[in-house]
């Protein structure tokens, strides 16, 4: 096993946040080619100010976690799904996106340089990684910059649930849109995020956790939270999800639907009309961050539809939760080669 000099942090209690950690790595995209790439300790970055992130929102970002496995091996998950869904991101919006191998080779660099953050195995905690993609070059006429800076940044979280996995309740926000229809809800955009600020912080305001959008066309079908997936479950053991080109393609949704089917759920990827709410057993929000947060109740036009009366978890979304972490940390046989050993 090998002995890592790590970091003395109290690996359980860690909050889901920015903690100065380490290095950051940066890459920058210029003359027609990504440069070799630099470590820094420097929490800030020098910009133009009429850079193009700045005042055009050409950003992008990644999330994704490295785990310690009980062997002590440190395992990426699927790495190369986050690298796709930046370029996907960066044809959006015009921006040059790091090739695969860039991708991988910056955050198994960023993890190295940081391996006294990597939270050791069976707290519950791992190392997020945060990859960031912006325009760098300046601009006051609106067109693609000609600079762009490629960022990976790492921060030490806990276990998201600190006192066990715990529910939340969502309120289906009929009073903004998320995404319009063939806008930018499938790209992991800067400026997404700051939209759905609004929503989640009415939301939280009402005693709710997030808010849960519905199509911006016609309002009558479900999509999804601010930053995370929805599914229900019925009764009978299927596990739906909606489909619409606004969603974000979250690699955990893609994860569990792989896994919901291998225990014997029949997967729907479909438009989910707002109705069904009531027709759940159970219902998850899931994402790299919490993986599964099980929903306790939703509120929807003035009544909440309960599906957790005792507000503890339920066993579908326990076992896929289960499930699914047991891989991520090495413990489950990995047998989709979803795990990649980054050699620290
Ligand atoms: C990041 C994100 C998710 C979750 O994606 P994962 O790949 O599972 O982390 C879901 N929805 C939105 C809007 C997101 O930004």
């Amino acid at each position: 096993m090998p002995i890592r000099d790590r970091v003395d942090l109290d690996w359980k209690s860690l909050p889901f946040g920015y903690l100065k950690a380490g290095i950051n790595v940066r890459y920058v995209w210029r003359d027609g080619k990504w440069d070799e790439g630099v470590e820094s300790e420097d929490e800030y970055m020098p910009m133009h100010i009429a850079a193009t992130s700045l005042h055009y929102g050409q950003a992008a970002f990644e999330g994704l976690k490295i785990y310690e496995a009980k062997d002590g091996r440190v395992l990426s998950f699927r790495v190369e799904e986050n690298a796709k869904r930046m370029q996907h991101s960066g044809r959006m919006m015009m921006m040059e996106a790091p090739p695969s191998q860039l991708f991988k080779s910056a955050v198994q660099r960023v993890v190295r340089a940081n391996q006294r953050y990597i939270p050791p195995y069976g707290t519950g905690a791992a190392l997020y990684v945060r990859p960031l993609l912006i325009g760098t070059g300046s601009r006051i006429g609106v067109r693609p910059a000609d600079e762009y800076t490629f960022l990976v940044l790492t921060v030490p979280v806990g276990p998201y649930f600190k006192s066990g996995f715990t529910p939340t309740k969502l309120i289906v926000d009929e009073t903004r849109d998320r995404a319009a229809p063939q806008g930018m809800g499938s790209a992991k955009a800067g400026g997404n995020y700051a939209a759905g600020m609004c929503g989640t912080m009415e939301a939280k305001s009402k005693g709710y956790g997030e808010a849960l959008y519905l199509d911006a066309r016609e309002h009558r079908y479900i999509e999804e939270l601010g930053a995370a997936n929805f599914f229900g479950i019925t009764p009978d053991k299927r596990y739906v999800t909606p489909k619409s080109p606004a969603i974000l393609r979250s690699i955990t949704n893609m994860s569990l639907r792989t896994l919901a089917a291998d225990m014997g759920y029949s997967v729907e990827e479909r438009i989910v009309p707002v109705e069904e709410l009531t027709q759940f057993a159970e219902a998850g929000a899931c994402g790299t961050a919490a993986v599964i947060t099980p929903i306790e109740a939703i509120l929807f036009r003035g009544k909440e539809i309960i599906y957790l009366p005792d507000g503890k978890p339920g066993p579908h979304c326990t076992a896929l939760y289960n499930a699914l972490t047991a891989l991520q940390f090495g413990d489950a046989p990995d047998k989709y080669s979803w795990t990649e050993e980054i050699e620290v």
